[in-house]
């Protein structure tokens, strides 16, 4: 069976919807910023402003050159810490190599971090502390694990992946206590030997590689649930863009062996969009209480 995350996604954005139309005093507002002009970047930078639109949350993009200084970077994000009307702030990655991420993340203000990416949020993560914000798209796996009745406590979860936005924060979530947590979680990498034995033993295999077909249906255990977070533009010549978008997984092998499966596109991508959103409406209740009549419960 298939997860539908695209579906999900709608639900969410429509509940955020319902409490923005209540909103008589000021709209949440989210910053984007835009290094460079790389073609994929752009596509997600303009799904994320366009999904704000339509749910009623306010977006102001910046579209810095791919030469701009770190300096300039730096004072672009002072600038948008400051600003009041203000209550998310992105800053869509890659960043050119000249620019350091770290000292990026580490400029957005911790209150103003929807992407969850600065120590105090990745730290708070790991303390189990909610006051934080959680990254996109774990919090978007976990999400649409519990609306689909996908418990995770007591089984075996693999990661295929260690990175800041996916691996490392999606086995922090799984491994914290109660829940939505409780998992055994491993997490692997390109110098884990064994890794395909590894996912066979997987109840829950999350895969986020950028590898197309590297999930293939000889690593799934019978009956497993395979989320697929990987966005892979794959050569089509029968498509108009000449591409396609595929996921880390051989979706036909793989889902004949699995019980659930998210499909690419349509799965985990439109869950991160609906978590950016609700991590900026969350930001949102938090610094201006005052302003909203009505409730909205975050994730
Ligand atoms: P990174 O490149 O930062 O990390 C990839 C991870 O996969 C690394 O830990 C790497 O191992 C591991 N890996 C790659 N190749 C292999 C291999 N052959 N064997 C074992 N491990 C391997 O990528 P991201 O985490 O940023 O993104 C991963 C994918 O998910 C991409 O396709 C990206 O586009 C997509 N993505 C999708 C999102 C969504 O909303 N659906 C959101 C974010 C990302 P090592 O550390 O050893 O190098």
């Amino acid at each position: 069976m298939i997860i539908d995350g695209k579906s999900l996604s709608k639900e969410i954005q429509r509940e955020i919807a319902r409490f923005t139309s209540s909103l008589t005093d000021r709209r949440p507002c989210l910053a984007v910023i835009l290094v460079g002009n790389d073609p994929a970047s752009e596509i997600y930078v303009n799904t994320k402003t366009k999904t704000c639109a339509k749910t009623g949350i306010l977006s102001v993009k910046d579209n810095l050159p791919s030469h701009v200084s770190e300096e300039i970077l730096l004072q672009k994000i002072d600038e948008l810490n400051r600003n009041p009307l203000i209550d998310g702030i992105l800053v869509q990655a890659p960043l050119p190599s000249h620019i350091n991420t770290n000292k990026i993340n580490f400029a957005i203000s911790p209150e103003k971090d929807v992407d969850g990416f600065h120590p105090v949020n990745l730290g708070k993560l790991m303390l189990n502390d909610d006051s934080g914000f959680i990254p996109c798209t774990p919090l978007g796996i976990r999400v649409m694990l519990a609306k689909n009745n996908i418990s995770v406590k007591g089984k075996h979860v693999v990661i295929v992946g260690r990175s800041v936005i996916v691996g490392k924060p999606m086995a922090s979530l799984l491994l914290q206590k109660g829940e939505g947590g409780d998992a055994t979680v491993t997490v692997v990498h390109k110098h884990t030997p064994d890794l395909e034995q590894i996912c066979r033993e997987a109840d829950i295999l999350i895969s986020a590689t950028g590898m197309p077909g590297f999930i293939k249906g000889s690593m799934v255990k019978q009956g497993a649930v395979v989320i697929d977070v990987g966005i892979n533009r794959v050569p089509c010549p029968d498509d108009v863009r000449g591409y396609k978008i595929v996921g880390d997984v051989d979706f036909d092998a793989v889902k004949e062996k699995c019980s659930l499966i998210t499909p690419v596109p349509g799965g985990v991508g439109p869950m991160t969009i609906a978590m950016l959103l609700n991590n900026t409406v969350k930001s949102f209740t938090r610094r201006r209480p005052d302003l909203c009549k009505n409730t909205f419960s975050c994730y």
